[in-house]
């Protein structure tokens, strides 16, 4: 059966998967959203058998309906490859009796691979399958991580061009380092003056800006966002909340049907949607354990169905998660106003203008699948010492964002169900606030003295992704005003 998407903003356009992962956002400022959520048709003790790539197929294949069977297989397959270190893709790792399930075996260490890798043949896919002549221009806004897994993804990929902006003092050196070294004739690199809500609402302008595209068109490019508005990200996330529960099942950890907490740590709410949407595909999840840092719009959201912007912009050990437009949030908001559009642009409007919006009683008891919490940056560093000291593991300070959270929630609330943690970033990405956390002395060492040391305490091997950037050179060194941002694309285009 084919499944079609249609716009938060707007019932009544209709696209196939493959146009709305070409557009990225509808043209009305609305996010794309399956018609409804496919039921996962496979048994578990069939799911317990298969491979990643295997269980992406059976996952992906309900949402891209108009992709064929090879094609999807292919993307899979080119995606989910030796760039990953592990056959696994998506280990799961127990400790202090909670599973932690690294989703940081990509190329750059960080989750966003798990989608970014994909992502290029999904659209390159999309692309042939409906005759796109133009060069597609990915442009996206980076709280850090995002930006570096979208080059990878993209660099030398034949018909695209991507652009990444980051704020310039908002990611960690490691996170910047990784960028700026970026190979590809393809890849264009450029820091802000301002934080990651400036990138990311500058590069919705430009997107939503009808002359630029008219002229982009006539110069033979048109833009698509690798951010995780797009359901090209969104559907291969659910993947691996799937592939976790079937593991678990088929290690006996899980009886059939037990229900299984998880635990996000979350920033524009795009990796907890996807395990709401593995929940609605009739996995047995239980509570959706949505964790923030001190930037904890989404805590004070889930506690009193009032979402406020209108707050300090707080710079923390776990930028990924520094943010306080959580883009993604809007496709909950959409099916808990009951798939009604015209609240939902209510509420967005509201939240455009007056930087809050605040939610009827009646859907926030649609909100009971999931629960808040947050961490200060104390409990952050007191966390990962903690789990290091008791059980030799390391955390990477947004893991450890959840599994302070995750801490506090069983606690208070007694549910003592399985849990898995996402564990969205290998420590080697956060070395310094990780080692600091761990013993305060480490401060005096360099970053990769630091990156030996680490590989010492915790009995791993330095990751590629960051051997490879010891010794690269700088590749990209612009740095504009948000006011600039629009001027040096059409720069970079030549236009
Ligand atoms: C992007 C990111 C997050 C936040 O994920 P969202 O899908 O934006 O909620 C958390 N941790 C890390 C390391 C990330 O890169």
């Amino acid at each position: 059966m084919e499944l079609l998407y249609k716009s938060t903003r707007n019932p009544d356009e209709t696209v196939k998967a493959s146009q709305a992962i070409l557009k990225g956002l509808a043209e009305d400022g609305g996010l794309f959203v399956p018609q409804q959520i496919p039921q996962l048709d496979v048994d578990m003790d069939r799911l317990a058998g298969m491979s990643y790539q295997e269980t992406a197929y059976e996952v992906m294949k309900l949402f891209l309906t108009d992709f064929t069977e090879e094609e999807l297989k292919q993307c899979i397959a080119n995606a989910y490859d030796e760039k990953f270190d592990t056959q696994e893709i998506a280990p799961l790792h127990e400790a202090d009796g909670v599973y932690y399930l690294e989703l940081f075996h990509g190329a750059t260490i960080a989750f966003k691979d798990m989608a970014l890798s994909i992502l290029p043949h999904l659209l390159t896919t999309s692309a042939k399958k409906n005759q796109v002549k133009n060069e597609i221009v990915i442009l996206t806004a980076t709280s850090g991580d995002t930006g570096k897994a979208a080059l990878a993804g993209f660099a030398d990929v034949p018909g695209t061009k991507i652009i990444v902006f980051y704020p310039k003092d908002g990611v960690s050196p490691i996170q910047e380092k990784q960028m700026v070294t970026q190979k590809g004739a393809n890849t264009f690199v450029v820091g802000i003056h301002g934080n990651f809500d400036d990138a990311q609402t500058g590069v919705k302008k430009i997107f939503g800006d009808r002359e630029l595209a008219v002229e982009m068109d006539a110069a033979g490019f048109q833009f698509s966002s690798a951010n995780s508005i797009n359901i090209g990200r969104l559907v291969p996330q659910i993947v691996y909340y799937v592939y976790a529960y079937a593991k678990l099942y088929a290690a006996g950890t899980l009886k059939k049907g037990e229900e299984l907490n998880v635990v996000v740590p979350t920033g524009n709410f795009g990796n907890i949607l996807a395990a709401y949407y593995a929940k609605n595909m009739g996995v047995p999840i239980g509570r959706l354990i949505c964790a923030s840092n001190d930037n904890k719009v989404l805590y004070d959201f889930f506690s009193t169905g009032e979402y406020d912007r209108n707050r300090e912009f707080i710079l923390t050990t776990s930028p990924s998660m520094d943010i306080l437009i959580s883009s993604n949030l809007e496709r909950l908001i959409y099916r808990i106003a009951g798939d009604d559009a015209q609240k939902n642009v209510e509420l967005m409007q509201s939240l455009a203008k007056e930087g809050r919006y605040e939610i009827t009683d009646e859907m926030k008891k649609l909100l009971a699948d999931f629960a808040g919490g947050f961490a200060t940056e104390e409990e952050v560093s007191d966390e990962i010492r903690r789990v290091y000291e008791k059980t030799g593991y390391v955390l990477d300070t947004h893991t450890a964002v959840a599994s302070h959270v995750y801490r506090a929630y069983r606690k208070e609330s007694g549910d003592d169900r399985k849990t898995v943690i996402a564990s969205t970033a290998s420590p080697y990405k956060f070395t310094r606030s990780v080692m600091n956390a761990i013993d305060p002395k480490y401060d005096a060492m360099d970053d990769f003295e630091l990156v030996d040391e680490l590989s010492v305490i915790s009995k791993t091997k330095v990751p590629n992704a960051i051997e490879e950037i010891r010794t690269a050179p700088v590749l990209h060194d612009t740095v504009v005003e948000v006011e600039e941002m629009k001027g040096i694309v059409k720069k970079f285009l030549g236009m």
